[in-house]
Order: structure tokens, then C-alpha cells, then sequence
């Protein structure tokens, strides 16, 4: 008998016929002889409408303890639905919160990272013979034991960590789409879907904007050696492989697996910055120090008499201010001239293993950007990534035009099944 864990997303709950639907899917699984732990989002998208909602009561939700407990509201919702669903065909189900399937956290409200998981609860009563569903997303503080919320898009984390928990056979990923594509159907509708794709891709697809994988869920897919498939909920079709190769198993990577698009970063330039040893780290220091994630960097030489050089870098829209703030705190100390900030940028990225061996990559990608007229205003690499920032309102075409230089456009357009892309 096989261990399966199924988490569906926001879309594939968001009403009473939806669950239903995949009431009756996870029943399927179970019929096939395997036992099934079900991880679900929130209703559609219930999480945005309850973060709007407590934003129109106060100027500063933070992630804080209260903004954890509205947020889990959500995952409860539909977690009881399903069960009811399933049971409402004749089997036996339970449904549990985070902190009732033994899930521990840290204390960071907002973007918690999972401690330890005690799933004895959950098997219990897989042995009693029942389907088990949890509410994606959250856990409690193993220092206080508050209610915590894992970060957007973190009931992928949820599911992969109990597959991991559990030694779970496969973990399979549930979305609107058929699997993982060579870009966001919604933003290249002639995207292909990749039948497998190596993990260290998919890492790197996902930190750069990619949302069908939260980049934690992939992190801890790595870590923990977790078999992963994204597939539709509306569909057969057998969606995408997440795979690790094996140490002497090397396999033909393709130079670009995919193109993706971040539409949900600022940059920051700090200008006049002295150009001697210290200053860099006195700036990056102020930085962490205000629980900012930096993302590019990019420092001119300095050419002026004065020796002086600007420092740009991009992070989280949501980081932007706080980092602004931090940095005008410590202007005088550090030296530098002023702080100016962009919220209209966009970030592209290309992303494939078979860069390590391939050159070129780069030439093609600015040149197809600057035959279409785009401005490159930052640019940074890893191994197997090329990311470039450009104006905001020409990242979608941007992408486009990258997706199809790389000879990635299909024949057929994709098909997206359900939600609003929200
Ligand atoms: P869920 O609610 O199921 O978690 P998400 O909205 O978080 O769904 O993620 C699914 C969405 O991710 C798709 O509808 C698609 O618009 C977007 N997406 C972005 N990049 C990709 C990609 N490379 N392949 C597939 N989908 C992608
Ligand atoms: N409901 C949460 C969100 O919208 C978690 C998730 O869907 O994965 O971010
Ligand atoms: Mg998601």
C-alpha cells in the first residue's frame, strides 16, 4: 500500500462543487489502494480578501500574531468542507489544523519555518482507516505555541514537509494548470509543459517568480529527497516530474528550461556611496538589520574624483520601505549622499542546468531583448540562471519575446483550467 500526499491549491477548493470535485478525487486515490493525506489552500482567494480586509481596518498588519490567526481561518474553511465532502460519500475522514497534525514552527509570524512535525495524530488515523486532510500553511510556535502562517503560497510547504514526515511514496502538487510550464501560461500562453524537470531548475524557477512551487516546498523537497509531481486538478494528465538526479546518473539537461517573470520587486540605489573597504557591509548591515531580503546587486566603479559609487540592489515591494528607512537612519554614519528607490521595475530570468555547458546564452538573451527594444538595468547569474531587470510594463513582453528566441514556444496554446492569477 502507498503513502500519497495531495495538496490542492486556492483554485481547486475556491467553491462547494470544486471540493466536491476533488472529494471525489482523493476518494479515486484511495480506491486504488493507497492511503491519502490531503493538504488544502484557502477558498479561491480567500487569503488576499482577508489580508484586504484587515488592512482596511489598521495601517500596519506586520506579520504579526493577530494577521497569523486571520490567516489560518482560511485553510479551516476548506479543510472542514472537504472532509465533510468525502464523508458525505460514505468514507471516513478527519480534518486537522496545523497544530492538531504537530506541526511546530518558530515564532516568525508571517513567514514561519517548520521546526519539527510529531505526525502521530495524522497516523492514527490513517490506520483508523480514514482520508486525512490538513490545513495547508500554518503551525503553531514550538516557543509559545501561537498560531503561525508559513508565507504565501506555503501550503506547498505543508505538503512536501509531511511527505517528508510520513515517508510518503510521492507528493503530488495539485494546481489550475497541467504541470510546470516553460513560462506562466498566463503571461505565455504558447508556454510548454515540461514533462520532468531537474530540482536545482525548479529551485531557481521558483526564487525567481515562478508560483506553481513556493520556493520553500522546493527547498525542503531537496533536502529531504521528497518525490514531487505537479499536475492538474481538472485534468489526467500525468503533469510534471520534479526529479533529483543521482550521484553518476547524469542526465542531458536543456540549456533553458524555462523563462520566468517577477513582477514583486523594488530596487533601491544608494548614491555617493565612499568609495573605500567597510562601506558595503555598513550599508548590507542596515539592511539586514531591518529583516530585509536582498535579491540583485549591482555597485558602479567608481569614476568621479571624489571617489564615489552608487550602489543599487532589488528586494520584496513589501521590504522596500523598511529598508529605505533603515538606510536614511544611518546616513550619517555611513557617509553616503541620499537613498532613492524604484517600485517600476520588473525582474526576468531564464533558468536551465544545461547553461553550465553552454555558451551564448547570454548574447542571446540581451540581443533578443535589445532587438525588441527592451532596456537591460541590472543583470545577475548563478550556474544555472541569467536574471534581467527591466521597466515594469514591458516584463509580459518581455518574457515573451525571451520564450520564443529560445525556441520554447509551443504549437498549442495552454490551458488553464480555473483561478484569477491573483
Ligand atoms: P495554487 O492556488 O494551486 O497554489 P498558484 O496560483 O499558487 O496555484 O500557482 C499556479 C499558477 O502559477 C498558475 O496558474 C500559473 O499562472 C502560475 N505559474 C507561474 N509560473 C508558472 C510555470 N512556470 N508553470 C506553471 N504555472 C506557472
Ligand atoms: N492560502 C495561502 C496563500 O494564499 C497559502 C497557500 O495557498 O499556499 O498564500
Ligand atoms: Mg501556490
Amino acid at each position: 500500500m502507498a503513502l500519497v500526499v495531495q495538496k490542492y491549491g486556492g483554485s481547486s477548493v475556491s467553491d462547494a462543487e470544486k471540493i466536491k470535485h476533488v472529494a471525489a478525487r482523493v476518494i479515486a486515490t484511495q480506491a486504488q489502494g493507497n492511503q491519502v493525506v490531503v493538504v488544502v489552500s484557502a477558498m479561491g482567494d480567500t487569503t488576499d480578501e482577508l489580508i484586504d480586509l484587515a488592512n482596511s481596518v489598521t495601517t500596519d498588519v506586520g506579520g504579526n500574531r493577530e494577521m497569523d490567526i486571520l490567516l489560518t481561518a482560511g485553510e479551516r474553511i476548506s479543510m472542514a468542507l472537504l472532509a465533510m465532502a468525502i464523508k458525505d460519500q460514505g468514507l471516513k475522514a478527519m480534518s486537522f489544523t496545523g497544530f492538531q497534525a504537530g506541526i511546530s514552527t518558530d515564532s516568525e509570524h508571517g513567514s514561519a519555518r517548520i521546526w519539527k512535525i510529531d505526525p502521530k495524530r495524522i497516523q492514527d488515523a490513517l490506520k483508523d482507516g480514514n482520508v486525512v486532510v490538513v490545513a495547508g500553511f500554518q503551525g503553531f510556535s514550538f516557543e509559545n505555541g501561537d498560531t503561525t502562517t508559513l508565507g504565501r503560497g506555503g501550503s506547498d510547504t505543508t505538503a512536501v514537509a509531511l511527505a517528508a514526515a510520513l515517508k510518503a511514496d510521492i507528493c503530488e502538487i495539485y494546481s489550475d494548470v497541467d504541470g510546470v510550464y516553460t513560462a506562466d501560461p498566463r503571461i505565455v500562453p504558447r508556454a510548454r509543459k515540461l514533462a520532468q524537470i531537474d530540482l536545482d531548475s525548479m529551485l531557481e524557477l521558483s526564487s525567481s517568480g515562478a508560483k506553481i512551487l513556493y520556493i520553500r516546498a522546493v527547498e525542503f523537497a531537496r533536502r529531504h529527497r521528497v518525490p514531487l509531481r505537479v499536475r492538474s486538478t481538472f485534468s489526467a494528465d500525468p503533469g510534471t516530474l520534479v526529479y533529483t538526479t543521482k550521484e553518476g546518473e547524469e542526465m542531458e539537461e536543456p540549456v533553458v528550461s524555462g523563462v520566468a517573470a517577477d513582477s514583486t520587486q523594488s530596487k533601491v540605489t544608494v548614491i555617493g556611496v565612499p568609495d573605500r573597504p567597510g562601506k558595503a557591509a555598513e550599508i548590507f548591515q542596515a539592511v539586514a538589520e531591518a529583516g530585509a531580503n536582498i535579491d540583485m546587486i549591482v555597485q558602479n566603479v567608481s569614476t568621479t574624483e571624489n571617489h564615489l559609487s552608487d550602489i543599487s540592489f532589488t528586494l520584496p515591494h513589501n521590504d522596500r520601505h523598511k529598508a529605505v528607512e533603515a538606510l536614511k537612519a544611518k546616513q550619517g554614519d555611513i557617509g553616503f549622499q541620499s537613498v532613492s528607490y524604484d517600485d517600476e521595475i520588473g525582474k526576468l530570468s531564464i533558468v536551465g542546468a544545461g547553461m553550465k555547458t553552454s555558451s551564448g546564452v547570454s548574447a542571446k538573451l540581451f540581443g533578443a531583448l535589445a532587438k525588441a527594444g527592451i532596456n537591460i538595468e541590472m543583470i545577475s547569474t548563478s550556474e544555472i540562471r541569467i536574471s534581467v531587470v527591466t521597466r515594469a510594463d514591458q516584463l509580459k513582453e518581455a518574457t515573451r519575446i525571451v520564450h520564443t528566441a529560445f525556441e520554447l514556444d509551443a504549437t498549442e496554446t495552454a490551458v488553464i483550467y480555473a483561478g484569477t492569477g491573483r
